[in-house]
């Protein structure tokens, strides 16, 4: 809202090295932070123990702080916290997640793997999107599941997730600062899992939470997570928030506008910083990915102060941007 202070995040999984389309994604965020003299954050979403990569927030870290980089909450550079880990964060997660229990807005599912697969396979083959079929949900919820059982599976200690209930039938729209309005149905949106069994929330419950406690303004991410809005809207909702403010930035492509992958050459940070890119070009590069000063500008190199000057999400495109090694190539040569 008006006056607040912008404040920015970068999120990064530690589930392997920082790939060009993170760079990107968090030099938009500190660029967006600079400008408006807000502050850019970084938080590790190593929330998913079976992707977790030993050793990954270390390097992203690093490579980020080589690129350049630099979070403004971090004890390492002289701040008081920071950068935030959320498996360093359970209790307040559980906590949240123990209030949209009582709230109605949640409820324990006890299916097990085979259940939800063999149920995923009947709805595929009746042609529906497969969701889960509400089992579990309690009948004071709308539900056939009656109270007893439930406690009965708790009381056994039986492994549980926690989902949240997505109303039946509603229209969830935003306004997205790079594609406009955005709608979708909630009949939909899968009755999305907050709590996972082995007690650690999705991506989806911590990153919501942790943004609105570290009082995120504005989450500049990449386009696979628009589908993910109506889930994260709902629990703005559920929990009273007011919902940031959201940009989701285009595609990376290859040349052959297929979506960037290393098949097609280098697209690890780390590598290009070990062959001798200096930053600058690096930064400088990654930044026209999908972003330019204005129709009929000829400037192509910009130093970093420059970008914090010039840089607005207005600017960026909807189109998928093409990852030209050569043009790197040409811009290094200019530093
Ligand atoms: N942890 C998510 C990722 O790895 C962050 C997505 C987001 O920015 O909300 O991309």
């Amino acid at each position: 809202s008006l006056g607040q202070r912008v404040r920015t995040r970068f999120a990064p999984s530690p589930t392997g090295y920082l790939h060009v389309g993170g760079l990107r994604t968090a030099l938009y965020n500190y660029l967006y932070a600079r400008k408006a003299g807000g502050d850019f954050i970084v938080r590790i979403e190593d929330t998913d123990q079976a992707r977790k990569v030993e050793g990954a927030d270390k390097d992203l870290l690093k490579t980020l702080e080589l690129s350049g980089i630099v979070p403004d909450e971090s004890i390492e550079h002289g701040g008081n916290f920071g950068p935030y880990v959320q498996s360093q964060r359970l209790d307040i997660y559980k906590q949240y997640c123990q209030q949209l229990l009582e709230q109605n807005h949640a409820y324990y599912c006890f299916a097990t793997a085979e259940e939800l697969e063999e149920n995923r396979q009947l709805q595929q083959k009746q042609g529906m999107q497969p969701k889960y079929n509400r089992k579990w949900l309690p009948q004071h919820m709308g539900g056939d599941m009656p109270q007893g059982e439930i406690q009965k599976k708790l009381d056994e200690g039986a492994p549980y997730v926690i989902r949240m209930k997505v109303p039946d039938y509603i229209s969830i729209m935003f306004e997205d600062i790079v594609r406009g309005p955005v709608e979708f149905d909630s009949a939909t949106v899968d009755d999305q899992v907050l709590m996972k069994s082995d007690g650690f929330p999705t991506y989806h419950f911590a990153s919501v939470i942790d943004d609105h406690l570290m009082e995120i303004t504005h989450i500049i991410r990449g386009e696979e997570w628009l589908s993910s809005m109506p889930k994260h809207l709902l629990l703005y909702e559920f929990f009273g928030w007011e919902p940031p403010k959201f940009a989701h930035l285009p595609l990376l492509l290859n040349p052959d506008r297929s979506k960037l992958s290393k098949r097609q050459g280098d697209v690890a940070v780390e590598d290009f910083l070990n062959k001798g890119y200096s930053s600058e070009a690096i930064l400088n590069f990654v930044a026209l990915l999908g972003w330019n000063e204005g129709e009929g500008t000829e400037q192509e190199i910009y130093s970093l102060d420059q970008l914090i000057e010039k840089f607005s999400l207005e600017r960026v495109g909807k189109a998928g941007a093409v990852f030209n090694i050569d043009k790197l190539n040409w811009i290094e040569k200019q530093y």
